[in-house]
């Protein structure tokens, strides 16, 4: 079955409830990666913008406002509404993601249930927000208060447009926060929508707002804002870098960021069974069309599995389908843009260049659109550039180790810390392993599962601070202590 492209209804900024022209007029243009074809020209926002933006935010996040004199429980009713409308909305909003990133419209479906479930899980978090009471030195009574952060800036990427805004909007409106969400302009599209839904819901003007533009004006506006509390960021090392400096050049907003990765998936000698352990690594890798901060982009073998292996990857990637996303029986669309198929094809060429064995795959697939052929390298040394740099593409890079004290520190040996995962019967080596690797996330016997209720983020240079799960709550309250004078102190 083929579904349907969706008709495009939303493509003005999402201000204080309602969508409005960017202040200067100016749009941007939205591709679509299967064509290079234009979908639609959306509002592109200016600093301008951003600061009306910002202005909603705290308007709402005021003590009297109605966002936060509502009962916690009124929140959670809210979220869920929100939730029951993307259900209704999800074919629609499934085809939206699809035709502006290219991923499969049933990926795009798994996605949107993944996204309900978060925010479904935030929204049960609202009214179990609590404080503690603390015995303290001297007369006094001390009573702490969790509190919302205040206005929020949050900055996405492309590569999961609904399921990245869920992550952060979760915890955000669990905790109280108002938010200024600047989607990424490869793909604003279904946050748009999602902004619509919101209105719809109920929520109060200006709780959430969208500020679609690009990333050196919109996102730099949200970065170096005097305004905003907090900014949360999930995108690219370089760019978490400059949001950094940024929060220390304006007003030292709290950041918290989910970087790239370059991430270990170790298949130990007794893996078990090696078509098993074959598929787990290419979904983990290939998943996504490679697009993904938690690929197992970097696949360890034993070398006494190791040719072994690499026959059957290279039968499960010449067996992937590529092709039109709109197609349930597509595994792999198209790329989001043409510069992320040319970096793509860059790093294969960089891979062929330092003497990796090309064993399948390689090439752009057609001439239109932003297809690349399933790729696996093996032979790859940890000094190739491939085994070093996020490649964010469908490319399988297959080394080969001998001892787990080997691979443990080569799995070690990058500037990331995302994720990592090993494949074995042996419950010894897997917690060995999980307790040496330094890495935010370690899978064993799976790969890739970031469920709403447990924390995800890197160590290292892969991020800053928590999502999901309590600890993702975390970085969107603030502790206040609350001391009171008493006549007489009693235990
Ligand atoms: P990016 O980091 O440039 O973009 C992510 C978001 O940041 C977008 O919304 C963008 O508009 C915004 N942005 C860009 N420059 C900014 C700035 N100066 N100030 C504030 N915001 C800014 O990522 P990209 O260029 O879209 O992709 C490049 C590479 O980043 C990818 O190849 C991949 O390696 C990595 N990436 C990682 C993730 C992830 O989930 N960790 C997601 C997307 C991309």
């Amino acid at each position: 079955m083929v579904a349907k492209k969706p008709e495009i209804q939303y493509v003005k900024l999402f201000i204080n409830n309602e969508f409005v022209d960017a202040t200067d007029g100016k749009t941007f243009s939205v591709l679509n990666p299967s064509t290079g074809e234009i979908i639609s020209n959306v509002s592109e926002a200016s600093q301008e913008d951003v600061d009306k933006a910002v202005a909603a935010a705290r308007a709402a996040f005021k003590s009297n406002a109605p966002w936060r004199t509502m009962d916690a429980s009124e929140r959670a009713a809210l979220m869920h509404k929100l939730c029951d409308l993307i259900e209704r909305d999800l074919d629609y909003l499934a085809r939206l993601d699809t035709l502006d990133n290219g991923k499969p419209y049933t990926e795009s479906l798994g996605d949107l249930d993944y996204s309900i479930k978060t925010l479904r899980y935030y929204a049960g978090w609202c009214d179990k927000i609590h404080g503690n009471t603390v015995p303290c030195d001297g007369p006094y009574m001390c009573m702490t208060r969790k509190e919302p952060v205040g206005v929020v800036g949050q900055i996405i990427p492309w590569n999961y447009p609904v399921m990245m805004l869920a992550w952060k909007w979760g915890p955000a409106l669990a905790a109280g926060c108002t938010i200024v969400l600047k989607p990424a302009e490869l793909t604003p599209l279904s946050a748009l929508y999602v902004g619509a839904l919101a209105k719809e819901a109920g929520f109060p003007p200006g709780v959430v707002n969208i500020v679609p533009g690009l990333g050196a004006v919109a996102g730099h506006a949200v970065a170096h804002h005097q305004d905003i509390d907090k900014v949360a960021f999930t995108g690219s090392t370089a760019v978490g870098k400059k949001i950094m400096q940024a929060s220390g050049a304006s007003n030292l907003k709290r950041v918290t960021m989910e970087l790239g990765g370059k991430s270990p998936l170790v298949v130990c000698e007794d893996c078990g069974d090696l078509d098993e352990a074959a598929e787990l690594c290419h979904t983990a890798m290939f998943g996504n069309h490679g697009q993904n901060c938690c690929a197992g982009s970097r696949t360890f073998v034993h070398e006494s599995i190791y040719d072994d292996f690499v026959k059957k990857a290279v039968k499960l990637a010449q067996e992937r389908t590529v092709g039109d996303p709109f197609d349930e029986k597509t595994l792999q669309g198209p790329q989001v843009s043409q510069q992320q198929m040319e970096r793509v094809l860059g790093y294969i060429q960089k891979g062929r260049a330092e003497g990796a064995c090309l064993e399948c795959g390689g090439d752009r697939l057609g001439n239109k659109g932003y297809f690349i052929q399933p790729t696996v390298f093996s032979g790859v040394t940890d000094n190739m550039t491939i085994a070093k740099e996020e490649i964010f593409g469908p490319v399988q890079v297959i080394l080969k180790y001998k001892t787990l004290e080997e691979v443990i520190e080569r799995s070690n040996k990058t500037e990331y810390g995302l994720a990592s995962g090993i494949v074995t019967k042996d419950i010894n080596k897997a917690l060995t392993y999980a307790q040496a690797v330094r890495a935010g996330s370690v899978w064993i016997n799976c790969y890739d599962l970031c469920l709403p209720q447990t924390p995800f983020g890197g160590y290292k240079q892969s991020g800053h601070g928590r999502e999901l799960g309590e600890d993702g709550l975390d970085e969107y309250l603030e502790t206040k202590t609350i001391l009171i004078k008493v006549q007489v102190k009693v235990s």
